[in-house]
Order: C-alpha cells, then sequence, then structure tokens
C-alpha cells in the first residue's frame, strides 16, 4: 500500500480541511486575521516532505522537513501567534491528516498502518519541535529589539518632558512603571538567556515574553502617539504635498483594516466619487487619518456596517466621511473628543485595553496640518460619522500653524 502517493494526492484536501478547521476554532484567535495564504503557509510542502518520509523507496526528504518546521516558527511568531495557537494548530493537523487518509488507511495491512503512523507522528513531531524552536528564538530577538526601541524612546521622552511641561510630564508619569518594569524583567531574561546555550522553550517561559511583548508594544504605542503630539505642538511637522489618488490610497487603508471588521463580523464599504480623483496632499498623512478614523469606527462598533464616502464639498474642497452604527459619543463628551488623553467613560462603556486617548488629538492636528476641519455628527447607540474637508490643493508651508495656535 503506497501512503505516500495517498497523501500526494490529498495534499490539497488536507490544506482545506485543515484551513477551516484552524479558522473554526475559536482559541486560534490570530488566523482570524490573517488570509488563507497566510495560514497555509508552507504546509503544502511539509506534507510534501513527509510522503517523501512515507515511502519505501525515496530517501527521506529531512532537511526540507527541518527547514520548513524554522521558518513556520519563525513566520507564526512575526504574525502574532501565542504559543498555545500554535500547538492548536498542530493538534488539528495530525487529526485532519488521519481523518482524510482513513479510507486509503483502512486498506493496508496492519503492519502497514503501524508503519504509516508511526512516520506521520514522528515527521509531526519533528515539525512541532522545531517550529517552537524557532518560534522563541524570535520572540527573544524581539524582546531584545523592543527593549533597545524603548530605550532609546525613554530617552527621548526624558529630554522632552524637561522641554515641556504639560502633557508630558503627565505622560511621564503613566508610563515610569510601566516602563521600570518592562525594562527589568526583559533584561532579565536576556542576560538568563545569553547565560544558557539553549533556548529554553517552555511554555511558561513563552508566556512571560509574550506578557512582557504586549505590554512593551501597548506602551511604545502610548509613547510614540504622545510623541507625535509633541512633535506637532512644537511645529516639528512639516507637509510633503503631491498628486495622490484618493480611491486607490483609501482601498490600500481598507485592506489593512478589513481582517478587523470580518472578525466582528461588520461589513466595510466605500462609496468612491468620481468629482474627486486626484488631489494634492500629503498621501502618508492622509493615510494616517484615515486608518485612525476607520479603526476607532471598527473598535467602537459591535454590530452593523462602517461606512467611507468621499466627495466634492466645494469648488475648491473635498470632504471624507466615515460613519459607524457603533456605541455613539454622548453630546457633552463630543467637544471634548478631539483633547489628548480624552476618553469618554460614559455608562456602561468599558475603556478598551489599547486605548489611549490620543488618536483623535493626532487626527485633529494632521486635519488642521493639512488646512482642514473635521466635524462629527453622532447620537448614542445610532452610530457616529466622521466627516474630514480638506483643500483639492494642500499648500506646502514651511511653518506649522500649530505652533502659534496652540490647542
Ligand atoms: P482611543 O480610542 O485610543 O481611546 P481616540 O482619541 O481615538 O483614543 O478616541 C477618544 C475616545 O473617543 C475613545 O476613548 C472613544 O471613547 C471615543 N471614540 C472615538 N471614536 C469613536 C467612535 N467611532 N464611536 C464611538 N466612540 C468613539
Amino acid at each position: 500500500m503506497d501512503f505516500s502517493q495517498a497523501l500526494l494526492n490529498k495534499v490539497d484536501v488536507i490544506v482545506d480541511e485543515w484551513i477551516k478547521a484552524v479558522l473554526e476554532d475559536d482559541q486560534i484567535e490570530t488566523a482570524r486575521e490573517l488570509t488563507y495564504k497566510g495560514i497555509r503557509d508552507s504546509l503544502p510542502i511539509l506534507l510534501q516532505a513527509m510522503a517523501t518520509m512515507l515511502s519505501e523507496s525515496e530517501d527521506s526528504d529531512i532537511t526540507t522537513l527541518v527547514q520548513k518546521s524554522l521558518e513556520h516558527g519563525t513566520l507564526r511568531a512575526q504574525q502574532g501567534y501565542d504559543a498555545e495557537e500554535i500547538a492548536r494548530e498542530y493538534r488539528l493537523i495530525r487529526w485532519v491528516i488521519f481523518a482524510v487518509l482513513e479510507e486509503e488507511l483502512l486498506k493496508g495491512t496492519p503492519a502497514e498502518v503501524m508503519r504509516a503512523s508511526r512516520l506521520i507522528n514522528t515527521a509531526l513531531d519533528e515539525i512541532v519541535a522545531r517550529c517552537f524552536k524557532s518560534y522563541t528564538q524570535e520572540r527573544l530577538q524581539e524582546l531584545e529589539d523592543l527593549q533597545n526601541q524603548l530605550k532609546l524612546t525613554n530617552q527621548e521622552l526624558t529630554r522632552l518632558v524637561r522641554a515641556s511641561k504639560d502633557n508630558m510630564s503627565q505622560l511621564a508619569h503613566e508610563l515610569k512603571t510601566p516602563l521600570t518594569s518592562i525594562i527589568g524583567y526583559s533584561d532579565m531574561f536576556l542576560r538568563q538567556q545569553r547565560q544558557q546555550q539553549e533556548v529554553k522553550d517552555s511554555t511558561r517561559n513563552l508566556e512571560s515574553i509574550e506578557r512582557v511583548l504586549r505590554s512593551g508594544r501597548q506602551l511604545l504605542h502610548l509613547i510614540n502617539d504622545a510623541l507625535e503630539i509633541s512633535r506637532f505642538d512644537a511645529g516639528k511637522m512639516n507637509l510633503h504635498p503631491v498628486p495622490t489618488d484618493v480611491c486607490g490610497l483609501i482601498n490600500g487603508v481598507l485592506e489593512v483594516v478589513e481582517p478587523l471588521a470580518r472578525a466582528k463580523n461588520l461589513e466595510l464599504t466605500l462609496r468612491c466619487s468620481s468629482a474627486v480623483e486626484t488631489v494634492v496632499t500629503d498621501p502618508l498623512r492622509l493615510q494616517q487619518v484615515i486608518t485612525n478614523l476607520v479603526s476607532n469606527a471598527i473598535r467602537y462598533t459591535e454590530k452593523g456596517a462602517i461606512q467611507l464616502q468621499y466627495a466634492l464639498h466645494s469648488p475648491d474642497q473635498w470632504g471624507i466621511s466615515v460613519s459607524d452604527t457603533g456605541i455613539g459619543i454622548p453630546s457633552e463628551a463630543q467637544a471634548r473628543i478631539f483633547d489628548p488623553y480624552y476618553q469618554v467613560a460614559a455608562g456602561d462603556r468599558t475603556l478598551l485595553a489599547d486605548s489611549t486617548g490620543l488618536g483623535l488629538a493626532i487626527v485633529f492636528r494632521l486635519v488642521k496640518l493639512m488646512q482642514g476641519k473635521i466635524e462629527l455628527v453622532s447620537e448614542v447607540g445610532v452610530g457616529s460619522t466622521f466627516t474630514v474637508i480638506l483643500p483639492l490643493e494642500v499648500k506646502e508651508i514651511e511653518e506649522n500653524p500649530l505652533k502659534q495656535s496652540a490647542i
């Protein structure tokens, strides 16, 4: 009985069934944000290498198996998987392989079946071990990079706090405790790591590394947002206007946030206008504004739809609106929504873990820098619409207008 050929014939079925099982597993959350190709990764090649192992006539392709497993671990680390999710993926692949090959296996003699299952299990154990090894190494590398980044940003922050007293000192106060703990813990990990030849890839170790990384990334996000605000307020931001294809730029943003909307079953639509095709603006800044507004719309909406549309507003202005059917913003909060660090904490709303209250403050400043304005219409329980109105042609400025009139 040639199980090797049976496995080769069914590679596509196994991959499809496995991806379906991974997406249906509610404990592999990270996969829901990936494309089919992103999840599939090198599984077909691994299955082919496994088929060679099963073949009695060909030399087993252990090199491919090892190399692809290492690549898989690195990729999963970069995609943000935690160790538990990887373990579940492998549990599912084992299950799917045996389920799909069941018909063929039942036709073999007991000795043939024993040999095939022993080889499949050995190959899978090898893959899991290699994958975890490279996963841990990637995580440790990330930790080391993050620590270096945090040290640098901390230096910049300290310098800024000395220069400006208000928001920065409030922020510095909030940052002190978590920053010290992250730097301390990651230092300890990395020092232990350097003393050991072998990477310690126990689940507890991995969990602790992940916890440090998660808080580190969150903190870095907060620091970077705060620094962005101070750079604006210090007048250190310039514009680089160029002719920009509006529809292309917005579609680019939507592609990035689409998995977030899909994960919450939210419809995401864009209505393009032929009256506005190319505008002269700073594409990076515009992208930042739209990304912020759409991400907020997704974050604060549990069901319904997010709609983007843009059109000509006046002969020399265009407007883009982002509407959601989310929780809405109480009228008393609307006046303060663009203030730095302001977060709506009314009624039963819970503050999201990754909230900084800086996103809209940055959007407000960016829109002003682009010589435009932002308007908000919102009703609690119904939804919100943020509309940004911008000139069709942004003028290049040397001096940031916010410098003279801080908000
Ligand atoms: P963050 O979301 O990080 O807290 P933002 O400055 O982006 O910071 O938003 C400030 C506050 O405005 C948020 O805490 C949230 O309560 C509210 N908010 C922003 N966008 C929306 C939205 N589309 N729907 C409802 N509330 C929103």
